[in-house]
């Protein structure tokens, strides 16, 4: 059970939010939101938001908080989160953070903490470019680190694996530079709040290890 259980991960692009997520949810059954993950949905049905937020994605920019905002509010609502949820690539602007916090507060919620991956830029450019994600299920695998039991299939599910579009190593370094600029300003704002924890290991093992002591 964990006593922490509403949570922000922090993170650049490929710093391993998706993976530990995963592992989390396993483990404590908490609710996975990642905006990553609900704006593809939207591209792949094509709806409006889907059309407008692609174009942004493809080129490595943040799309409007206006509209992921919008999604977290309404994903919030759903009853999966009250045993705890986890942001995983929300927020990522002041602006985001801020609205998120007047969110919670209309519900009677709030973060209970802010887990930041700090992962050196040289390692998530490594990692980005050799990222593969399942078209079934949610695993996501490494081409050096992480590879799959068979190359292009999920050991999971058996679907196929495939390269995210965004995951080349042009757009890696946009996204990289986008975080830096916009997102990392939140690392203070939430340590200012007292809710940030840092975590420098790289290994999933090690990172759940220590997230346990931390919010269990
Ligand atoms: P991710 O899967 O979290 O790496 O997100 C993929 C892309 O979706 C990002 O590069 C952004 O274009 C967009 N995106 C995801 N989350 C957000 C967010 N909180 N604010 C703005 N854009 C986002």
């Amino acid at each position: 059970m964990l006593n922490k259980k509403n949570l922000i991960f922090l993170g650049g692009p490929g710093a391993g939010k998706g993976t530990v997520s995963n592992a989390m949810i396993a483990k404590y059954g908490v609710a996975h939101i990642s905006t990553g993950d609900i704006l593809r949905a939207e591209v792949a049905k094509g709806t409006p938001a889907g059309k407008e937020a692609g174009a942004i994605m493809k080129s490595g920019g943040l799309v409007p908080d206006a509209m992921v905002c919008g999604m977290v509010g309404e994903r919030l609502k759903e009853p999966d989160c009250e045993k705890g949820f986890i942001l995983d690539g929300f927020p990522r602007t002041i602006a985001q953070a801020e609205t998120l916090a007047t969110i919670l507060d209309g519900m009677g919620k709030k973060i209970d903490a802010v887990i930041y991956l700090n992962v050196s830029d040289e390692i998530i450019l490594q990692r980005l470019t050799a990222r593969m994600n399942c078209r079934g299920c949610d695993a996501i695998y490494n081409k050096i680190f992480m590879p799959p039991k068979v190359e292009g299939i999920c050991d999971k599910c058996g679907s196929e694996l495939f390269q995210r579009a965004d995951d080349s190593l042009e757009t890696a370094k946009s996204r990289l530079a986008v975080f830096h600029k916009q997102t990392q300003p939140l690392i203070d704002y939430y340590e200012k709040l007292g809710l940030l924890y840092s975590c420098k290991s790289t290994e999933l093992d090690e990172i759940v290890a220590e997230l346990a002591k931390v919010l269990e």
